[in-house]
């Protein structure tokens, strides 16, 4: 069996992921693949861009909960926040990895001749 515990506790809230959709603090959905651009939204509300701020809030989130999660050692959630191009990926299938022994691994547990 494969545990996948893709969710991460922000100060706003819980986030929740599959490889599809991410569910935002707010309960807004958006896609897992482009969701890595919070970041730059952060950075440029870090830089005094103020009219970024809607674009977080929206998603119920705030530049310290997106710098948390960039932060994170989990590898999940590093996968979450990696742009969709340079996530680890299943060597054999090119599937995107999101379960910490399979990252580790470079290859997900069906391609690695394993049950699930
Ligand atoms: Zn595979």
């Amino acid at each position: 069996m494969t545990v996948t515990a893709m969710q991460a506790q922000t100060k706003s809230g819980l986030i929740r992921w599959d490889g599809r959709k991410v569910q935002c603090p707010s309960g807004v959905v958006v896609k897992t693949k482009t969701f890595a651009s919070v970041q730059f939204v952060a950075k440029e509300i870090r830089a005094g861009y103020e009219t970024f701020v809607p674009h977080l809030t929206e998603l119920g989130l705030t530049v310290e909960d997106v710098e948390e999660l960039a932060g994170s050692s989990d590898p999940a959630t590093k996968q979450l926040m990696t742009r969709d191009r340079e996530r680890v990926r299943c060597s054999r299938c090119g599937r995107v990895l999101w379960d910490g022994e399979s990252i580790a691994a470079g290859m997900g547990p069906e391609c690695r001749g394993r049950a699930r």
